[in-house]
């Protein structure tokens, strides 16, 4: 049984210099499920003060030994999916189904991939007379969202962590469970004191004390834009490197030489797919642009799509979607779903309010909006709930026009028959991961963003590279 009431320090649990606590609030029954303590200044010395203690011996250590406790954590979060799933599903609203794929198989998955990519990674090398050394940057502050809370952990903190630095970890207020099971994790397999921190606390205070700590050399932050630029502000006063995750605005682009099965397919994917986690996705492909001959039969697919969804109770294995995570979150999407009625969008399923016979949680309805204009909000923001925008495009320099003229540029994808046309759109697409016909999973693809989606990738050798610094010792000639 986890206890919420400590913060993770030096190898101990270790209680909070406040008495000031934080509720986190269950998203399907609105009742508080259990408190964290709110971190102070104070709490974020401590532990920066260990992982700083931590770092000469860690990044001294052997590579395949900081990979072989990646892999025990894997194993350890793996016993514990059930209860990490339940947790999620309350915290966040996705559905329990979806969760233990997601929340606790992709990060599992992912520990692996780190310990696997950091083994092999080639350190040092040369060039002529000179040595190129990649070093562990140092201690890393690391603070996550509350959307895919131990997934987002774990690419940081693993790849930091196998690249030989020391972390401490702020998850979100409003989802910080997995942070807690990742620091019981790691206590058990013996994770050496000091090498993985945490601290809860809200942002503007224990998020800005590590962000400006002098001690921390990088911070590796995913999250919102606005919060990616305080971020960034409060960091310019150590110099330290920034890696920001941010929002997205993604455009998914169907090409006009689709047949009606495939484009009817893609729109019912697309729909799907803009809904995972109820739209809680930063990657999610939230306008859809087809070809404006077959805006009529887009909206047809896109109704009867939503029209077969399951919205419920996470916990009934058959639902697709749940409530969004907080009434905040649910608020500020039903004000997007007024925006786009008031800026004169097609409403083509959804709408405000509640879904029908639906009286508690913070759930919205799924929405499909058409005949969405360029300038309108819900074309230009980040909503961060089931609202897909579909709008009408008149070939494939104006798709590429419309998809690029937003200020996010994280992902994308691209629909056709010929796959090479639809890769030559993907080529001209200011975004960080775009995905053709589907694409397949790679786990260890750069992912990240262009523009105000963030700087920085995670994942992969490119990840890893992240938590490096780049030393060249130049050794004399002959
Ligand atoms: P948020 O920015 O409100 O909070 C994220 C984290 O930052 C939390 O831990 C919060 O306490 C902390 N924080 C907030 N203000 C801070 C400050 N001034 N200094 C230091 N820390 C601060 O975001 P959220 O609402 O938790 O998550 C949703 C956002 O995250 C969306 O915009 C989404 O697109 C984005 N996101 C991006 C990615 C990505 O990989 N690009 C992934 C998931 C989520």
């Amino acid at each position: 049984m986890t206890t919420y009431g400590r913060f993770y320090i030096d190898g101990s649990w270790v209680p909070p210099t406040s008495d000031h606590t934080l509720d986190v609030v269950d998203s399907i029954t609105e009742q508080v499920m259990y408190s964290v303590p709110a971190g102070m200044a104070t709490d974020v010395d401590a532990a920066v003060s260990a992982a700083r203690g931590a770092l000469p011996g860690w990044s001294a250590s052997p590579v395949e030994i900081r990979a072989d406790y990646l892999r025990k954590i894997a194993d350890g979060i793996a016993k514990r999916t059930e209860a990490i799933a339940a947790a999620i599903a309350r915290e966040t609203g996705m559905s329990v189904t979806a969760a233990r794929m997601i929340q606790v198989g992709l990060p599992i998955h992912n520990l692996g991939t780190a310990a696997a990519v950091g083994g092999s990674y080639a350190f040092e090398s040369r060039r002529g007379t000179t040595v190129i050394r990649r070093e562990p940057i140092g201690v890393v502050g690391c603070i996550t969202p509350w959307n895919y809370p131990l997934h987002q952990a774990v690419a940081k903190i693993a790849y930091a962590t196998v690249a030989g630095c020391t972390v401490v970890l702020k998850p979100s207020e409003v989802a910080p469970s997995a942070a807690f099971v990742l620091a019981e994790v790691a206590d058990e397999v013996g994770l050496p004191a000091g090498v993985f921190n945490m601290v809860t606390g809200v942002g503007a205070v224990a998020g800005e004390a590590l962000v400006g700590h002098p001690d921390v050399d990088m911070v590796s932050f995913t999250g919102s834009t606005a919060a990616g630029k305080q971020i960034t502000r409060v960091a310019a006063g150590t110099v330290k490197r920034v890696t920001l995750e941010l929002g997205g605005k993604s455009a998914n682009i169907l090409l006009d030489d689709l047949d009606d099965d495939a484009f009817a397919a893609a729109v019912s994917g697309g729909v799907q797919g803009s809904y995972l986690n109820s739209g809680q996705t930063c990657a999610a492909q939230t306008r859809l642009l087809v070809p404006r001959a077959r805006l009529g039969l887009a909206e047809q697919v896109a109704a009867a799509t939503v029209a077969q969804l399951k919205v419920g109770d996470p916990f009934d294995e058959d639902t697709q979607l749940g409530p969004l995570a907080s009434a905040s979150q649910r608020d500020r999407v039903q004000d997007y779903i007024n925006s786009g009625i008031a800026d004169g969008a097609t409403l083509v399923a959804g709408g405000p309010g509640a879904p029908t016979g639906i009286d508690k949680g913070f759930y919205v309805r799924p929405t499909v909006f058409s005949d969405v204009q360029p300038g309108m909000s819900i074309a230009q923001e980040e909503i961060f709930g089931p609202v897909l925008s579909i709008m009408p495009h008149d070939g494939d320099d104006h798709a590429v026009e419309i998809a690029n003229a937003v200020a996010y540029g994280l992902a994308g994808g691209v629909w056709a028959t010929d796959t090479d046309r639809a890769a030559a759109v993907a080529r001209r697409l200011q975004a960080g991961q775009v995905l053709v016909n589907g694409g397949s999973y790679d786990p260890e693809a750069p992912f990240g963003g262009y523009k105000q989606s963030g700087n920085g990738r995670e994942f992969g050798p490119f990840g890893l590279e992240e938590f490096l610094e780049v030393k060249s010792i130049l050794l004399p000639a002959g």
